[in-house]
């Protein structure tokens, strides 16, 4: 039988050359897998004190949305560059390969105060600081980050000031 690891694929030089790509989409064929996961995911103490989740563009919004509602708390999301209409609050960052931005409507901030961060890898941890700046900027609360998988040897913790919780170190 299959194990949560064994769904975690491995992609040489994608999609720069140099990159270990880990593709956790794999996980989504496999519905009782995928469903022990977001158990998981959902069971952590930190979520019990958060007032919402913010999800991160893209695969984020998959395990986001998951737990959201598996835990009954509202989701808001992070996106990439021109997909959200209305007010948006931006900031750029570096990547593992290359560089990014991300945004995130006002009205929805504004109804929170306290959140938990959730995606699906971690690497470097500039994606999920960005995220961590563009809320602090706005005094918001970070109670975590929640992520799926966790690559140890970039460090990306070691950036965030608040409690990582990751399924798969690898
Ligand atoms: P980082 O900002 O370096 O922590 O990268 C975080 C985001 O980029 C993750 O949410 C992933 O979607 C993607 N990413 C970065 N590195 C990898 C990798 N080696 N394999 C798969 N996805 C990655």
């Amino acid at each position: 039988m299959k194990k949560l690891e064994d769904l975690i694929l491995t992609y040489k030089d994608f999609p720069k050359k140099g990159i270990f790509f880990k593709d956790v989409l794999e996980i989504l064929q496999y519905p009782d897998i995928f469903q022990d996961l977001i158990l998981k995911m959902s069971s952590n103490q930190i979520l019990k004190n958060a007032e919402a989740i913010i999800s991160i563009d893209a695969r984020g919004f998959i395990f986001g949305s998951a737990v959201a509602l598996k835990s009954s708390k509202p989701m808001i999301v992070a996106r990439k560059p021109g997909k959200l209409p209305g007010n948006i609050l931006t900031r750029e960052y570096d990547l593992e390969y290359g560089k990014n931005s991300l945004s995130i409507q006002s009205s929805a901030l504004k109804k929170f105060n306290s959140f938990v961060i959730v995606d699906d890898l971690l690497a470097t941890g500039g994606t999920v600081n960005c995220v961590s700046r563009l809320l602090k900027d706005q005094r918001k609360e970070i109670l975590g980050l929640i992520t799926v998988v966790e690559l140890n040897k970039l460090k990306g913790r070691s950036k965030l000031d608040f409690p990582v919780d990751s399924i798969i170190s690898l």
